[in-house]
Order: structure tokens, then C-alpha cells, then sequence
């Protein structure tokens, strides 16, 4: 992409009402818009950077087996009345409207109730399980503080998954794929080093549901890190219980700040048996399903990636998740060769399939370099005129700072 085709401008102000590090950065730089406290919208860099994020999430979902589909973000009242989970002293964080008609309908901020109803009409038997189903989308929750931008949202996208299994037995192996499948996310986004698979609540169902918690200051909740083992427990569920069970020692663990950027959960039989999916096992007989949810946040992922990897010039990404994977810098001269040769490298980068954000607008070179600190992609390829007479390019790496000559 050429950059003076790019609609979106970077600024030097954050807008004042926004305090949060990530939505400060990525307003400036272009990524998101905010549109009101807890509201934002994704522009081309910010939404080729979500859109990568989302990829990773899918083909590792997709290796184990999910299958995607998307669902409605209305709420029939019914399926949630079901499940206990229709009214405001229940779910303290729905946002509801009427139908012309006066009807009252929900909008999603989860999806166990609408999925479970809608698997009424496709399991049958035992020969129906094994399945997952997942989706990304929109999820809306009327939180009530919304001042982490894009890590806390009214509205945000989810990926979530359900897995539907005869047994407990077949339910723990699925649970613990994709655990293993969530590890290799986080790997792949950039935050393995930094995430941590979390002990806490499990609600009725089972003892714990597992957490994947980013350690960073700019989160909400405070967990308890084993390093060695590589694991923490979330402080709502530490007690001496729980050391026992993780066999780890009080002494060993490290108080810190995080924010959870995906929760897995089982949830037993709630779900089947409040909307009635069962299954007719090898005998004929009647029981019901056993179910997990599994989500992430897309977008607060993207959130956490700009909060903990920025530097004090701007964003900085992983090559994974980067808009595009080099920020090519034309540094023109009056004679027009090195718009030429820039011309000319863009044009074969980018057929060989390369990623490029191509600087090729009229401004200064302090202006090009400061936006390219701030948009953060991960190398930078400098022609100017002094570049050109040794033919060469200056290549420098967002993260290291670490500049080299490459031959052109
Ligand atoms: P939190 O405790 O932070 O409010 P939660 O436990 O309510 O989160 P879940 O219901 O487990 O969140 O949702 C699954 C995932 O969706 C979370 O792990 C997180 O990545 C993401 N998520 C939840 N709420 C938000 C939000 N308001 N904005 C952005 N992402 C969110
Ligand atoms: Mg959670």
C-alpha cells in the first residue's frame, strides 16, 4: 500500500479523554477510532493487524478440529430464560432492546445459550459426537467501567468456541487440546513469553477453568506466578487448597498484574440439560451432552500486543500480527532517482507477495521516520540518495533498533 493512498492520518494527540497506553497509541497511529468510551473503530492498519490475529486463532482452532460458523448477535428471551440468564440481577452487563412489536430481545455477550438450542437440531446420537463449533464476533456487554480502551469494549469481537462430547472422558481430552492449542496462539501473537496459564474459578462444574493471563501493568486482575512451572493461579481462587493441588509452595509466587486474554471453561451438563440436548448413547438411551467454552478476545489481544511491546516512540509488532511486514522509506531527491528505484522496489516486493508499506509521500524525513516509530512495523528499509550510491538499503529493525546495509 502506498502510503499517500492511506486515508488514515497520524496525529500527534492522543483525544484527551482517552487514558488508556494501547487505544492512546493506536488513535495516534491510525489503527482505531474512538467513537465514544468503550467504542471503537478498526481502520485499514488496525484492521489488517485484528484480521491477522484472527487468522492465527482460526487455523488453530481449525487443527483441532472447530468449525467455524456465525451466529446472530439477537437473543431469543427463551433459550436465556432456560438458563437463568435473561434477567439484569443475573447478568448485571446485558444490553437489551424492543422489537417494534414490544418484544424484548438481548444482544449477544456470549453464545452457550443460542448454540446449545441450536445443536437440538443436529445431534441425534452418539454418532453426532464428537463436535466443536466456534465463531468470531461481535460481542456486547454494557461494562461498567470502560477505560482500558481496547481491552475492555461495550462492543468487541470474541472468538468462541463450544466443544459437545458423550463423556467426560472424551470432554477432558478436547479441554485439553485446546489448551494446548491456546499456548500455541499466544506463541504465535507474541505473548508466550509473558502469558500464563491461569488457575481460577470453575464455577458448579468443574474445579478450575484455566485463564490465559497476559502479565502487564495495564491490567485488571492480579494473579500469582510460579516461573518455573510456568503456571499462576488468579488471587479470587488462591488458598491453600489450590497450592496443594498445583503442588506449588506460596513462597515461589510472584504477585502481578495481568490481563486475561482468554478463558477456558467446562461446563458440564448446565447448558444440555437446562435446553434439553441429549443424545441417544449405544444402548438407545437418553443423555445429555457434555459441553466446554472456550473464548478469546481478538481485539484485546491486539490491545495487550501494543501495551506491553510498545516503546517510547510508538507501537512495535510482532512479525505475525504486523500490518504489513516492511515499511519501506523513500527519502526523495530533486532528480527523482530514488522516487524511481523506491518505485521500482515496490513494485517487486510487492508481486513477490511482501507486505509493504510504501512511504511515498512529500514531507520531511524527520516526519517519515517518526511516523514509521509510531506505526511500528517491524523492519524498515531506507532509500535515499546516499543509500542509492553504495546500492544499497538501510534496513533497520523496529524492535532492536539494530540498522543494516542490504544490497538493493
Ligand atoms: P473480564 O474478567 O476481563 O471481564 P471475562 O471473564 O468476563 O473477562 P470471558 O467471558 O471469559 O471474559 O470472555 C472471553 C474472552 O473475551 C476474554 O478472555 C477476553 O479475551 C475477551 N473479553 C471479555 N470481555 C471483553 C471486553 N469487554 N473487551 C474486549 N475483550 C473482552
Ligand atoms: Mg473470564
Amino acid at each position: 500500500m502506498r502510503q499517500s493512498a492511506l486515508f488514515t492520518k497520524t496525529r500527534r494527540e492522543a483525544p484527551k479523554d482517552e487514558v488508556a497506553k494501547n487505544a492512546q497509541l493506536l488513535i495516534r497511529a491510525g489503527y482505531i477510532h474512538k467513537e465514544m468510551a468503550g467504542a471503537y473503530s478498526f481502520l485499514p492498519l488496525g484492521l489488517r493487524t485484528l484480521d491477522k490475529i484472527v487468522g492465527i486463532i482460526r487455523e488453530e482452532m481449525d487443527a483441532i478440529g472447530g468449525q467455524e460458523v456465525h451466529m446472530t448477535a439477537l437473543q431469543d428471551r427463551k433459550n436465556w430464560e432456560a438458563t437463568g440468564r435473561w434477567s439484569d440481577e443475573a447478568v448485571d452487563n446485558w444490553f437489551k432492546t424492543k422489537l417494534k412489536n414490544g418484544n424484548e430481545v438481548g444482544l449477544g455477550f456470549t453464545h452457550e445459550e443460542p448454540l446449545t438450542a441450536l445443536m437440538r437440531d443436529h445431534i441425534r446420537s452418539f454418532r453426532d459426537l464428537p463436535a466443536s463449533i466456534y465463531q468470531f464476533q461481535t460481542k456486547f456487554r454494557n461494562e461498567e467501567r470502560a477505560k482500558s480502551g481496547i481491552l475492555r469494549g461495550r462492543e468487541f469481537l470474541m472468538k468462541d468456541l463450544y466443544s459437545f462430547n458423550a463423556d467426560p472422558k472424551a470432554h477432558e481430552a478436547f479441554y485439553e487440546r485446546a489448551k494446548q492449542a491456546y499456548v500455541k496462539i499466544f506463541e504465535r501473537v507474541g505473548l508466550g513469553d509473558r502469558t500464563f496459564v491461569t488457575f481460577a474459578s470453575g464455577g458448579s462444574f468443574s474445579k478450575y477453568s484455566h485463564e490465559f493471563q497476559t502479565l502487564t501493568d495495564a491490567g485488571e486482575d492480579t494473579i500469582y506466578v510460579d516461573p518455573k512451572k510456568k503456571i499462576a493461579v488468579n488471587k479470587e481462587v488462591l488458598n491453600d487448597e489450590v497450592l496443594k493441588d498445583l503442588g506449588v509452595e506460596r513462597s515461589d509466587l510472584k504477585e502481578e498484574k495481568a490481563v486475561e486474554v482468554g478463558n477456558i471453561f467446562s461446563l458440564g451438563t448446565r447448558f444440555s440439560d437446562a435446553l434439553g440436548l441429549q443424545f441417544k448413547d449405544a444402548e438407545g438411551k437418553s443423555r445429555p451432552v457434555i459441553m466446554g467454552s472456550y473464548g478469546i478476545g481478538p481485539s484485546r489481544v491486539m490491545g495487550t500486543i501494543a501495551e506491553v511491546m510498545a516503546d517510547d516512540k510508538g507501537l512495535v509488532w510482532p512479525e505475525s500480527v504486523a500490518p504489513f511486514g516492511i515499511h519501506l522509506v523513500a527519502l526523495y531527491d530533486e532528480a527523482g532517482t530514488v522516487k524511481k528505484a523506491a518505485d521500482d522496489l515496490y513494485e517487486k516486493l510487492t508481486k513477490n507477495g511482501t507486505e509493504v508499506l510504501y512511504d511515498d509521500r512529500e514531507c520531511s524525513a524527520g516526519e517519515k521516520f517518526s511516523d514509521s516509530d509510531l506505526i511500528g512495523i517491524p523492519m524498515r528499509y531506507v532509500l535515499s540518495e546516499k543509500t542509492l550510491k553504495a546500492a544499497s538499503i538501510e534496513k533497520k529493525d523496529r524492535r532492536t533498533g539494530k540498522v543494516e546495509m542490504i544490497g538493493l
